[in-house]
């Protein structure tokens, strides 16, 4: 449903405190307008104190939202059949005397005041725990590509540029999901003020403004595209699986047509420092879409409700520029402790059980790559059946793994010398070593080289590099074990072939 649809029905059926999260305003402020009806508005800002503009009362004197609530609490009558927009009220949300107000306000709404609601427009969620059983929050709603599209076309239009061509506008437009209005038409001039046109050589830019957007947004961070499976040695499994999803993903509408579920996500867990993260980066390359990573320490805000708002903003802000990955790091410390008591718990619990509901009713184009390292502490609900697509379980690579891993990082670094070099060799003393610690062993032992100003890299170079490095499986000894019997025993597929 859209935002106007939901405000309608809202009003309607009496709920008497919205919470428009948003830092467009005047969108806001237009759509309460266009859907007040034969209601009153009476407004709240810093700025112009109580207003009425319908008769055109304007009382600057009331510019702290305490005496604005004392004002209209003199002429209770006077509120019937009014919204009472208020804005810049966050910054006012901790005081008591404005809490109270509100409070009694809300009381008398939902006892005999008919037909009075109050709508916050804001640009950052205050929830006192007094006023929150009677608040809804609702958040813009995001523009479509139809909109973008449009958008583009009257900025060319506005700033007499030539009509940019049709693949160049689905590109941008594409490019653009996720953003306000006022952010796309910001970039937009930024894009045309080096050569006052807007081309194929602005995309990076764009990328790149997006990108700082997305940041600012504080709970997803849009993560540039590298690595591609060529980067991983080994987890063969995974990457087939991967490829076939891509396939779906790449002509989803013939997909669809032919009856083909959209997936849904997949869990990559196991050992640390043995390709998980760099999976998930070579997914969102593989499927050429975005990747998003959602930073679930983030989420957790201070006031109830928040953090939940926090994880459906994130939901909703990845579905506006979907397709795309959304890759969630570390999801078992994420919802760690569900299930038990106390306060933060139940923060969490909330959380996840948001999280799941998203999951299973999902059909966006968002494609979820959970990585876990440990397997034990993952509540089961996770991982039942309809919410991921499969479970993964990444252990230390083979033998033949190693010799990939080892490819892979000489190439990077030192291609020329990589034919002299007696991989095999190194990959008999590395077992038990994990991808990260293959990696550093390389990166050390390029490193010596560099430093004893010799010409090229040797097998004795590596050799000596992985002797002083203590290999994961001596590092986490127990666990290694006690986790393969885990997933065995769970029957999760292995990502190596
Ligand atoms: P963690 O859980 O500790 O984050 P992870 O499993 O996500 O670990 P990555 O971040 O993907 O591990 O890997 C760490 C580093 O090790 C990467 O920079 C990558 O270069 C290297 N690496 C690990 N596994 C592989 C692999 N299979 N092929 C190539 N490089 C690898």
């Amino acid at each position: 449903m859209k935002l106007k649809e939901k405000i309608v029905r809202y009003i309607d059926a009496g709920f008497p405190l919205l919470y428009i999260n948003t830092t467009e305003e005047d969108k806001a402020d237009a759509m309460i307008r266009s859907v007040a009806g034969n209601r009153g508005i009476i407004e709240y800002s810093i700025i112009d104190g109580y207003s009425n503009y319908k008769e055109k009362i304007f009382q600057k004197q009331y510019s702290h939202l305490a005496n604005f609530l004392e004002h209209v609490l003199e002429d209770e009558e006077s509120l019937r059949h009014t919204i009472l927009v208020l804005k810049d009220a966050h910054f006012f949300l901790e005081m008591p005397e404005v809490i109270a107000r509100m409070k009694y306000l809300l009381q008398k709404i939902t006892s005999d005041l008919d037909d009075c609601n109050i709508i916050v427009i804001a640009p950052t969620l205050k929830i006192p725990i007094e006023l929150e059983p009677y608040m809804t929050i609702l958040t813009m709603d995001y523009l479509t590509q139809a909109d973008i599209r449009k958008i583009i076309t009257d900025f060319c239009a506005e700033q007499f540029l030539e009509p940019v061509s049709e693949n160049l506008l689905e590109e941008l437009s594409m490019t653009f999901k996720g953003l306000g209005e006022f952010e796309i038409k910001n970039i937009l001039s930024l894009a045309m003020a080096d050569d006052g046109t807007i081309t194929r050589a602005d995309l990076e830019l764009i990328f790149e403004q997006k990108q700082q957007v997305i940041q600012k947004s504080g709970i997803l961070e849009m993560i540039p595209l590298k690595e591609s499976l060529d980067d991983i040695g080994g987890l063969e499994n995974l990457k087939k699986w991967l490829r076939r999803k891509s396939k779906i993903f790449q002509n989803v509408n013939k997909a669809k047509t032919f009856g083909v579920d959209i997936p849904k996500g997949v869990i990559v867990a196991g050992m640390p420092g043995c390709g998980k993260s760099l999976n998930a980066k070579a997914t969102a390359k593989l499927f050429n879409i975005p990747l998003l990573r959602l930073d679930m320490g983030r989420l957790m805000g201070k006031y109830v409700g928040e953090s939940e708002a926090n994880m459906r903003k994130a939901m909703s802000l990845a579905e506006a520029i979907s397709p795309c990955v959304l890759w969630i790091d570390e999801i078992e410390k994420a919802f760690a402790g569900i299930g038990q008591g106390g306060g933060s718990a139940e923060v969490v619990t909330r959380l996840f059980g948001s999280f799941l509901t998203w999951m299973q009713e999902k059909n966006s184009l968002t494609f979820v790559v959970a990585t876990a390292n440990d397997i034990i502490k993952m509540p089961p609900e996770l991982m039942r059946k309809g919410r991921f697509d499969e479970i993964f379980f990444v252990g230390l690579p083979n033998a033949e793994e190693r010799k990939k891993i080892f490819e892979i990082h000489i190439r990077k670094r030192r291609k020329d010398d990589l034919s002299k070099i007696d991989i095999a060799r190194l990959v008999d003393i590395t077992e038990g070593y994990s991808g990260a610690d293959i990696e550093g062993a390389v990166r050390d032992s390029v490193e010596e080289v560099f430093f004893n100003d010799k010409d090229s890299l040797t097998t004795q170079d590596i050799i000596n590099a992985i002797k002083n490095t203590q290999s994961l499986s001596e590092i986490m000894k127990d666990s290694i074990q006690q986790m393969t019997d885990i997933y065995k025993q769970r029957k999760f597929k292995n990502a190596s072939a």
